[in-house]
């Protein structure tokens, strides 16, 4: 397995659109960058890039060239997936928090992680969004995000716990199989006590 760490801010500006996680998010400021300013995707990048010793998104994409100005995010991180499968990886799961004073991260949480899934092509289940305000960060002006990715090489399957089933005189293997490619509802293998999102710590 392979981890990778990615770190990104950028600043508010009035007049720029805003877009987080490759979705045009409706707010009077956007974020200021060569590209887009998409400091989510561009984390995200560079944790995937890390995970494969492949540099960061500097040296894919100089912010001096102009052919990046005002670029859409979403051609760095497909990049970044592109060098993930060269190395023979594919991602296990992703974890992100964002930190900033606005606009209200909850309201679109769950679209904002179906759209980072579907660039990720990874099931909303295997994303995870967290969103903080800076408190006593003086930081009201800027967007901060994080991001941790694991990858597994390609071929490891999704759920490793079924990788212990065992095949004895009296199992049938076809069910045996069907056990092993049976896509679980999302959230079942975690256990997970808790409706994601209901907390007042995201914005
Ligand atoms: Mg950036």
């Amino acid at each position: 397995m392979r981890i990778g760490l990615g770190y990104d801010s950028h600043a508010f500006k009035p007049g720029v659109p805003l877009v987080i996680g490759g979705l045009a998010i409706d707010h009077p400021e956007g974020l200021a960058g060569h590209s887009d300013g998409d400091v989510l995707l561009h984390a995200i990048t560079d944790a995937l890039l890390g995970a494969v010793s492949a540099g960061d998104i500097g040296t894919f994409f100089p912010p001096g060239d102009p052919r990046w100005k005002n670029a859409d995010s979403s051609i760095f991180l497909k990049t970044a997936l592109e060098e993930v499968a060269t190395a023979g990886y594919r991602i296990a799961n992703i974890d992100t928090v964002l930190v900033l004073a606005a606009p209200k991260i909850v309201p679109i949480a769950g679209e904002l992680r179906q759209r980072v899934a579907d660039l990720l092509q990874l099931r909303p289940g295997d994303v995870g969004i967290k969103a903080k305000t800076p408190e006593g960060l003086n930081q009201d002006g800027v967007a901060v995000a994080q991001a941790i990715v694991l990858l597994v090489p390609i071929g490891t399957p999704t759920d490793l716990s079924k990788m212990t089933a065992t095949v004895d005189a009296e199992t049938d293997i076809d069910s045996v199989v069907k056990s092993l490619v049976a896509e679980e509802p999302l959230g079942t293998g975690l256990k997970r006590r808790m409706p994601i999102y209901d907390t007042e710590d995201i914005t």
